[in-house]
């Protein structure tokens, strides 16, 4: 199968709403990252969508609709600080998780009883779902394991001759996935950090929780995709706390006598380590700067070193959780190491 990149225009609009309607997978720009879409309705879309990523088949995805889709049809319990939420940070990078109507295909959602539906704010996206006026799921538009794309050559590199269209919309503003939120009990519950922070979320609702999974204990866990090992670059990594740039320059010094080594960090450190010529990608200086770089660096990481060196940013909390959720899921830490 060729697979070409087009702009989008009225006219592959609708080649691409064709595509969708046939039951194939197209790729879509959204403000967070590009997604794998396919209709939500068709089993055999979704399941298509599972096998071409390689995505196992527990992990649920998440439903796309436009700002003006009517959601009664797919969820079927809307509490009403679920609405606050929406008026507030809808379209944007904020995906809920309600109780679902039954309607999507039951592949979707993975046999849960919850679905999870996300309105984007980028106008491609918008645009898209306009035209086809019905749930789309797109799970991010890479190989499972592997890093999100945050541009349509990304997804070209993890997808050529696997589906036929991807729609360029331009790279990503946002660059980490969308924020999860369960909607479904008496307070919102942030099952994925993101862009939409906790904090934003409790000044807009009074209250707001985050769900951390207990392995231990055997617990079911509320959403799947939290256990997989994820946003990997493929080369070794190893990621070291703030505190512990010394012990990092020092493995790159050890490392580099034997293999490509690069480092990742925010920029107030890149001096460490380029006074001794070690290639460094710069993180850049504010969280929502980090959002924006790091799924770019982690891919470029695998084309330019065998080990990536990283170390994690200091400040931890705001946009900054979600930033360092996906760097500890794509980097090995030196805590799990020894
Ligand atoms: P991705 O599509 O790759 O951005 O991943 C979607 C994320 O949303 C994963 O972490 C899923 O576990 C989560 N998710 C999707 N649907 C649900 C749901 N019904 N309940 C809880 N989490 C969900
Ligand atoms: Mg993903």
């Amino acid at each position: 199968m060729k697979t070409e990149i087009k702009q989008i225009t009225p006219e592959t609009l609708v080649e691409a709403k064709n595509l969708i309607l046939d039951g194939n997978v197209v790729a879509i720009p959204t403000e967070t990252v590009y997604g794998l879409g396919g209709n939500a309705f068709d089993d055999d879309a979704v399941k298509r969508i599972f096998e071409v990523k390689g995505r196992p088949n527990d992990n649920p995805l998440i439903a796309h609709v436009h700002k003006d889709y009517d959601l009664s049809t797919i969820i079927d319990y809307d509490p009403p600080y679920a609405e606050k939420l929406r008026k507030a940070f809808l379209p944007g990078p904020l995906t809920l998780v309600y109780p679902s109507t039954g309607k999507v295909s039951p592949y979707v959602s993975c046999g849960l009883n919850t679905l999870a539906v996300r309105v984007p704010s980028h106008e491609g996206a918008q645009a898209f779902l306009k035209e086809l006026n019905i749930p789309i799921v797109a799970p991010s538009a890479n190989l499972s394991k592997h890093v999100s794309p945050t541009s349509a050559m990304h997804v070209f590199e993890d997808f050529d001759g696997k589906i036929p269209l991807i729609l360029d919309g331009g790279v990503c503003e946002g660059g980490i996935e969308s924020t999860v939120c369960d909607v479904t009990g008496e307070i919102p519950v942030i099952l994925r950090p993101g862009l939409v922070t906790r904090e934003m979320i409790a000044t807009v609702v009074g209250e707001c929780g985050e769900y951390t999974p207990n392995f231990k204990a055997g617990e079911k866990v509320k959403s799947p995709g939290l256990l997989y090992k994820h946003y990997s670059p493929r080369c070794q990594t190893l990621l070291f706390p703030a505190t512990d740039v010394e012990k990092a320059v020092a493995i790159c010094l050890r490392e580099c006598e034997n293999k490509r080594v690069a480092v990742l960090c925010e920029e107030n450190v890149l001096s460490a380590f380029e006074s001794f010529g070690i290639t460094a990608l710069n993180l850049g200086k504010t969280p929502t700067e980090m959002a924006n770089r790091l799924y770019e660096l982690l891919r470029e990481a695998e084309k330019v070193c065998e080990l990536l060196i990283a170390v994690e940013p200091t400040q931890k909390d705001g946009v900054m959780t979600g930033v360092l959720n996906r760097l500890r899921k794509a980097c090995v830490s030196v805590d799990i190491q020894h």
